[in-house]
């Protein structure tokens, strides 16, 4: 999946618990999955992963250390590092609430093209994948600056997609 996103070279790590979710990525090219998230049927983790892989190839870090530096009337690349940047929307409403779109467009890409991924590289429908994967109702929610949108918001913006991921999958050699 990496290398149909265009990248290189992705490292991944073993979380110590669940406290930090099923996965996330660090810049520039690590993705940590925890224990929960291993255990996962194949087609739900290769969501999962492709997720993850769609932020670090469209740059996402990059993305919202300039959001933020901007926002926040920082002189440009006053840092390069993601996690600086991040540190100015801890605690600061309404420089979160600024981003918040940026973030909201940035998890529906990776739910997106995350999904197309592991249909065509994985041959996993949505149905099978992403869909199976959401647990609408449960720990849904979240504040206004929240990362992921809730399932039942993530399942509808996906279902267009559904076809698509039908056509990728068949593009799998048996
Ligand atoms: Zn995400």
């Amino acid at each position: 999946m990496a290398q149909l996103a265009g990248l290189s070279d992705v490292h991944f790590k073993r979380a110590p618990d669940d406290s930090e979710g099923d996965a996330y990525s660090l810049a520039p090219n690590v993705i940590v999955l925890s224990p929960s998230a291993q255990k996962l049927p194949s087609c739900q983790l290769a969501f999962v992963i492709g997720h993850e892989i769609v932020h670090i190839a469209q740059r996402h870090f990059d993305e919202d250390a300039i959001a933020l530096s901007v926002y926040s009337g920082k002189p440009p690349y006053w840092t390069h590092d993601g996690d600086d940047a991040m540190q100015l929307a801890n605690g600061d409403f309404g420089l979160a609430l600024k981003l918040s779109p940026l973030w909201k467009q940035q998890e529906r890409e990776a739910d997106w093209l995350g999904s197309l991924l592991a249909a065509q590289v994985c041959g996993c429908s949505l149905e099978k994948g992403a869909l199976a994967y959401f647990h609408p109702g449960d720990g849904d929610g979240g504040g206004i600056a929240a990362a992921h949108p809730p399932d039942t918001e993530r399942i509808r913006q996906l279902i267009p997609f559904t076809e698509s991921a039908r056509r990728l999958m068949a593009m799998v050699p048996h």
